[in-house]
């Protein structure tokens, strides 16, 4: 059986090889959060533009404005403004936070370090050259690269896009992620459940799960658990660019996920993985498409498609596949688990100051959504270990997309 790293491993080689040029959407700034640039962009200039004051004072020499040296303020500099003239000699010039330092000066001093008598301003330190200007050009040089295609767009690239005049973008389509449920036992969220039926909630929490990870989510409803009805509607689901199913995938008699995509020619990668919960977890090719079979339980659907399906829409948008993002936390209770898998406990990690401690919770399964609600985190017991200390360092998986 594969270890989770394996079986990431697994979806990431078989991901790379789909060869097709990946359908592009242009963008406006605006409206590209959290999609995969398809371009590189480059600076349209130099940044910054011009030698730029980065604090409120004075434009000085710096070998004019040692301590207790006193110099004539001949005028101001406000940001945007145009400069006229070099910095004379002897003299000095007030100057905002953002605005072009002038030829000549060398550095600008903090306000806080001077004081004033009618034009003449005392300075109370030693200045260096250079302090508090940023040259030109030194974070980018014009027609740098600055954003290559495959990076993910978040707050800071979009800023960086706006600031070189990127305003349209050609970024990467969304990949389609169809949504397959399976189950007799299952009715529509808004229909009223019988007494042995439950809602199907986990179209419900992929939808939301595949937003996060960037994939537009096409919802295919629920199959029960007959052949026909499963074929069907995998058949539909292999027009989409991924396939992702839940429920069918188990040891029951009625579990026919497996059995269907075999008749249509799946090629499996992993049928079983390492891990509680999850362990059921299946990836397969068919058609060319990528499918996933996700255990139904809830919480192993949601843990199972966080650590294989996240990676595989990274790359159906020509982004890299993003690394799971752990963390070392401080165990604060004893604890004590099988060995043999790697378990993704639900838990909570709190930050006192500058310390990570987490707890697991007390939970009634992988059925138990109620307790995952609580969660911030999967507690990671490795597949080795059996019991733990308080106190002891241990791995952490924070939950995309919460605190
Ligand atoms: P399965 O993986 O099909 O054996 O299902 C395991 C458990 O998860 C059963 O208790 C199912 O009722 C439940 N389950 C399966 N699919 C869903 C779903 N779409 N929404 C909520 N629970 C589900
Ligand atoms: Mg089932």
């Amino acid at each position: 059986m594969l270890t989770f790293e394996q079986a990431r491993q697994e979806v990431i080689s078989q991901l790379s090889k789909i060869k097709r040029a990946a359908a592009t959407v242009n963008l406006s700034v605006w409206d590209a959060s959290g999609y995969v640039l398809a371009q590189n962009l480059i600076a349209d200039r130099d940044y910054p533009p011009f030698d730029r004051a980065t604090r409120d004072g004075y434009a000085v020499r710096a070998s004019e404005s040692t301590a207790g040296a006193t110099l004539a303020c001949i005028g101001e500099i406000r940001a945007g403004d145009a400069l006229t003239e070099p910095l004379k000699r002897g003299t000095c010039i007030q100057i905002m936070t953002g605005a072009p330092v002038p030829p000549g000066a060398d550095a600008v001093v903090m306000i806080e370090y001077t004081s004033r008598e009618k034009e003449f301003i005392h300075f109370q330190q030693t200045t260096t050259k250079g302090q508090n200007i940023v040259p030109a050009g030194s974070e980018a040089a014009k027609d740098q690269s600055l954003l290559q295609r495959g990076t993910r767009l978040g707050y800071a690239e979009l800023g960086l896009a706006a600031q070189i005049g990127a305003t349209q973008l050609l970024c990467a389509r969304k990949p389609r992620v169809a949504i397959l449920s399976t189950g007799d036992e299952l009715v529509s969220i808004d229909a009223s459940p019988g007494p042995f039926q439950i809602r199907n909630s986990n179209s419900v929490s992929l939808a939301a799960q595949i937003r996060d990870a960037g994939g537009e989510p096409v919802i295919l409803g629920n199959a029960g658990d007959r052949i026909e009805s499963l074929g069907d509607k995998i058949q539909q689901g292999l027009q989409e660019d991924l396939l992702v199913l839940s429920g069918g995938v188990s040891m029951g008699k009625y579990d026919l996920v497996e059995d269907v995509l075999k008749t249509l020619g799946a090629t499996f990668y992993f049928d079983a993985v390492a891990i509680r919960p999850g362990k059921p977890a299946v990836f397969a090719m068919c058609n060319e498409k990528p499918v996933f079979g996700l255990p139904g339980n809830p919480v192993s659907t949601m843990v199972t498609f966080e650590l294989f399906a996240v990676p595989a829409i990274d790359l159906l948008s020509s982004a890299p596949a993003r690394p799971l993002q752990f963390l070392k936390a401080t165990l604060g209770e004893p604890m004590k688990e099988k060995s043999g898998v790697t378990h993704f406990l639900p838990a909570h990690v709190q930050f006192d100051s500058c310390e990570a401690r987490v707890k697991p919770l007390a939970w009634k399964g992988s059925g138990d959504t109620a307790t995952m609600a609580k969660a911030n985190c999967f507690l990671v017991v490795g597949s080795d270990i059996q019991t733990l200390a308080a106190g002891e360092n241990v791995n952490v998986l924070m939950r995309r997309g919460v605190s």
